[in-house]
């Protein structure tokens, strides 16, 4: 120990609003989670470039509120030059910080971009701008659906640590363990990034077991069955899943997590009382 102790970094995820009801309703949400002074708000980006003027818009609304943002770029179906004018347009609006992504194009869509994985993002994006953005990207302590072994997918994630990525977030699981072992790997690979849970509360179960199965994200057994077992019971649904993720977030931030990020799906409530019954105000 030498006594230097590193802040813990939080941060809530939004999607970039469609209508301008959305719009509305994310500012007012924004709003309730800024007075818990998140270290950032990030905002997703559709595989393929398809939200790509309403994430820049969405990060410049925060950053007008006083509030850092950090946009999220996929690099799935895009070329170096769509890539450098995304690039260029954040750096005009004075963004510094980017969670680098691959993304997903829906199935049936073909790809015929220039980039295969969100190593060759990081590596263009620190090609193009230097040291200008602290760059994320995604982890996987219940591996990646389509990597081959877990040891692959460290592999992997190494080679965008390597590339330049400062840090990374992980996709939500809901077993601790899996996260700690994950670390004590990567560790044991040689790779020191921070890497900060990502957190999904649960509001609508149904939803997330089907969310769940696509992304490669474990529901354990005894979660499910009680979930299964509370049937249309929306008010024990959100009891039980409040208890689940609170005691979840308290275990990773006991045993040494960095941080948390919360995918909020553009509502304060959920995240609001975790942070509350973790007493982190
Ligand atoms: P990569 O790191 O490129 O990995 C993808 C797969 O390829 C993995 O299985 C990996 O093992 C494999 N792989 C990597 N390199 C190689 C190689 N050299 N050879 C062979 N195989 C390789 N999606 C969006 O579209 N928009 C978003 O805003 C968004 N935000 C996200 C935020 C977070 C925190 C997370 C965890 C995910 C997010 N996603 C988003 C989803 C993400 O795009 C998907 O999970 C996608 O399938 C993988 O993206 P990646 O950046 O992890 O890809």
């Amino acid at each position: 120990m030498n006594g230097v102790v590193t802040p813990r970094v939080f941060s809530f995820e939004f999607f970039p609003p469609k209508t301008p009801e959305g719009v509305e309703k994310l500012r007012h949400t924004q709003r309730q989670l800024a007075q818990l002074n998140p270290a950032f708000f990030s905002v997703t980006y559709g595989a393929g470039g398809t939200t790509q003027d309403r994430t820049l818009e969405t990060v410049v609304d925060i950053q007008r509120e006083g509030h850092a943002a950090a946009p999220h770029l996929s690099c799935i179906g895009a070329t170096r030059e769509s890539l450098r004018r995304v690039l260029e347009q954040y750096r005009s609006h004075g963004i510094r910080h980017l969670v680098a992504l691959r993304g997903d194009l829906p199935s049936g869509t073909l790809g015929g971009g220039e980039f295969r994985y969100a190593r060759d993002l990081v590596r263009f994006v620190r090609e193009e701008t230097g040291d200008h953005f602290y760059i994320e990207v995604a982890a996987y302590p219940e591996v990646h659906p389509q990597a081959r072994s877990a040891q692959e997918g460290i592999r992997h994630f190494r080679e965008k640590a390597e590339a330049g990525a400062n840090a990374a977030i992980t996709q939500y699981f809901y077993n601790p363990d899996a996260y700690f072992s994950f670390v004590d790997d990567c560790r044991a690979a040689g790779i020191e990034i921070p890497i900060v849970p990502g957190v999904m509360p649960i509001a609508n179960f149904s939803q997330l077991s089907r969310f769940s199965e696509a992304c490669g994200a474990e529901i354990p057994r005894w979660i499910r069955q009680k979930m299964q077992g509370y049937g249309d019971d929306s008010a024990a649904i959100k009891a039980f899943g409040l208890e689940v993720v609170t005691q979840l977030c308290d275990q990773l931030l006991t045993g040494g997590a960095p941080g948390l990020h919360f995918y909020t799906m553009n509502n304060a409530g959920l995240t609001s009382v975790i942070w509350e019954r973790l007493h982190l105000s």
